[in-house]
């Protein structure tokens, strides 16, 4: 039978790894099984105390912006889109100016955040359909945000959550699917199916903010080559976890 650490994760006022190292501190360990909707409440207020400010790091002002900065972000850091898109938004500050760009020009303005053909393809094609269709307004419902082209339920809900405050799903990108796989709240590979998972494990008030700090966690500790299991702080919820809590010795 696997046992957590019920103290710490309901309670919040202890350090497990002061419990466990508490020989000298004559720390009392108390350990029982916890359900799994428990277990998930854990984690989300554990990543709420971790990552308190936790948020989108793609800079925009406007939703179209964001649009396009979370098309560049594909394969590519956000530190390196927002590097690029400053420049971008003042040359191109509309649905239109984007529609109307010479390929070849968008497609240089945004090289250095890679696979920029296909991106500059996107960018366009959304754009015009953008300008022609919703007046030159990014559209607010997710069927018609993923109805543009490039544009997945990925980018649909970073859009929605963000410039909209509306949240109808889970944004699911490479660390947020990485690290609840770890985690053991999804088994799949599948984004689709990631998001289904995840919708149906976490509360709805907590989704936009769920992918903001796991993206975070997953950037300095949960990390895609090294999970760094010895400082993280889901270390005894986490079924991946190479810490052995005593409970499961
Ligand atoms: S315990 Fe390890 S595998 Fe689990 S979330 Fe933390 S760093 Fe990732």
């Amino acid at each position: 039978m696997r046992h957590y650490l019920y103290l710490y994760g309901l309670c919040g006022r202890y350090r497990t790894d002061v419990l466990i190292a508490g020989g000298a501190r004559q720390g009392v360990l108390i350990y029982m099984t916890i359900s799994e909707a428990e277990r998930v409440g854990v984690i989300v207020e554990r990543l709420r105390a971790a990552y308190p400010d936790a948020t989108c790091s793609l800079h925009f002002q406007t939703p179209l912006q964001l649009l396009v900065a979370t098309i560049l972000s594909a394969q590519c850091t956000d530190e390196r889109v927002n590097a690029v898109t400053p420049t971008l938004f003042q040359t191109y500050p509309t649905a239109e100016a984007f529609a109307a760009a010479p390929l070849e020009e968008l497609e240089a303005a945004i090289k250095p955040t890679g696979f920029y053909r296909n991106k500059a393809k996107h960018i366009q094609a959304a754009c015009r359909l953008i300008a022609e269709q919703h007046g030159g307004e990014v559209p607010r419902a997710m069927d018609d945000l993923i109805a543009l082209p490039g544009v997945a339920r990925k980018t649909a809900n970073v859009v929605m959550g963000n410039a909209y405050a509306t949240v109808e799903g889970v944004v699911v990108d490479t660390h947020v699917g990485r690290v609840s796989r770890r985690l053991g709240l999804t088994a799949s590979d599948d984004p689709v199916r990631v998001e289904a998972d995840l919708m149906a494990a976490l509360p709805p008030a907590e989704w936009l903010d769920y992918a903001h700090r796991v993206i975070a966690h997953g950037r300095v500790v949960c990390k895609a080559r090294l999970a760094e299991c010895a400082v993280c702080v889901l270390n005894d919820v986490c079924p991946s976890s190479t810490v052995q809590s005593p409970s499961q010795s």
